[in-house]
């Protein structure tokens, strides 16, 4: 390992992931764990999608497609930024790529240099952080609260901003928290960076379609940041195709462009079956996939109101994707059955052990006062979940 490079040396293993492979141990040695790690729906992929993948098998889609995508499919992407996001972006401007997570990876490459800042309010998702310094840039965390729903201000903004900032780089609906910033919200923020024109905002809005809130807005959409604005999606969430892997980006040409020639020598196109899947879901109207969003609302507020009646567990209401994020610090300095927990990972360790639930450390998302718990499971895993954390953490 001496000859591992620098690179890979300073990166955190995905804190997700090791807690599902814990999980995994504790199954193999005969634990019943429920798992609320894991940030994928518990749903199928919807019929008309693995319809149009078949027909695509048949019809021979097995060559490589364009780097960028089929241009059918990037059509259909500009429809779907027309439609839902009053955005009207060029074929140039759309690069298709193997999930959210390499077009995330295809900007971060593309235009931050060594030491480059790149404002994450935090929490953030766990990714963000690792990508920027494997581009060798330098993350810089603003920290929110539970009492401002883990927002960020534009004051907070503004006073994050040095003369090093190339970026700002945040989801909404934002995972792990399921904050939503609101069109006044995000106007408050373009204000700020209108006078900065050189910062580049990645709005990932992966989580777009999973609102209860009503009402997403893209940043892209308001005055002044359509050409420095790259804007992420996916359908890994909301159509239930994390295994298809695809995700993708409208940009400035320029920034389409870069991404272009890096994933022209890192993975070429995306696989070609899941790129004529995928113009299936985006033509849908989002109705087909509401009964998915409608549980996940019922969901969330089943958790909330359970637990909402454990003591020490502080909670905000979020208006999109499927997590929540609980603060959890009143427990650190206590000692629960024998274990002192002194921060979050602590924790969402004891809640492992002793609940035999998997959730992850808010450490991991640049917040340690909080775990995130993921509600994308069944109502009935969610209730014994929650009754187990409650036995384990009262009376203890
Ligand atoms: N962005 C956020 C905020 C996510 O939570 C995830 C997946 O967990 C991704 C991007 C990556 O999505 P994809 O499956 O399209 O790579």
């Amino acid at each position: 390992s001496q000859q591992l490079s620098e690179r890979v040396l300073n990166m955190a293993t995905s804190a997700t992931l090791a807690m599902a492979a814990k999980a995994r141990e504790l199954r193999a040695e005969g634990k019943d764990i429920i798992g609320l790690s894991l940030g994928e729906p518990d749903f199928n992929t919807p019929d008309f999608v693995k319809q149009a993948a078949k027909e695509a098998i048949d019809q021979n889609y097995s060559s490589y497609s364009p780097v960028d995508g089929y241009v059918d499919l990037k059509d259909a992407i500009i429809k779907k930024f027309q439609r839902d996001n009053n955005l009207t972006y060029s074929p140039n401007g759309i690069v298709v790529s193997t999930g959210a997570k390499q077009s995330l990876a295809n900007v971060a490459m593309a235009v931050i240099n060594p030491g480059d800042e790149v404002i994450l309010p935090a929490p953030y998702w766990v990714s963000y952080s690792e990508i920027v310094k494997l581009a060798e840039g330098v993350p810089v965390e603003v920290q929110t609260s539970i009492e401002n729903d883990f927002k960020m201000t534009a004051d907070q903004l503004e006073a994050a901003i040095t003369s090093k900032t190339k970026m700002l780089w945040y989801s909404s609906p934002c995972n792990p928290s399921g904050s939503v910033y609101s069109k006044e919200e995000l106007e408050a923020i373009a204000a700020v960076l209108r006078k900065h024109p050189n910062i580049i905002v990645v709005s990932d809005e992966i989580y777009e379609h999973i609102n209860f809130a009503g009402g997403h807005t893209s940043i892209a959409s308001i005055e002044g940041m359509f050409d420095r604005t790259v804007t992420v999606n996916g359908v890994s969430k909301a159509f239930a195709m994390t295994g298809w892997r695809i995700g993708y980006i409208g940009a400035p040409d320029w920034i389409a462009r870069a991404c272009n020639k890096i994933q022209g020598q890192i993975t070429s196109g995306a696989n070609s079956i899941a790129q004529r899947a995928t113009i299936a879901a985006l033509e849908a109207p989002v109705s087909s996939i509401q009964f998915m969003i409608d549980k996940f609302k019922e969901r969330r507020d089943l958790v909330l109101s359970l637990l909402g009646e454990i003591e020490g567990f502080q909670l905000n209401v979020p208006e999109g994707a499927f997590y929540v994020f609980p603060n959890v610090s009143s427990f650190f300095g206590k000692t629960l059955k024998g274990n002192k927990i002194e921060n979050a990972s602590d924790f969402a360790l004891y809640l492992l052990e002793h609940a035999n639930v998997a959730t992850v450390t808010g450490e991991a998302f640049g917040n340690p006062n909080c775990i995130r718990i993921s509600y994308a499971a069944s109502e009935e895993s969610l209730k014994e979940a929650i009754s187990r954390i409650k036995a384990a953490v009262s009376n203890a």
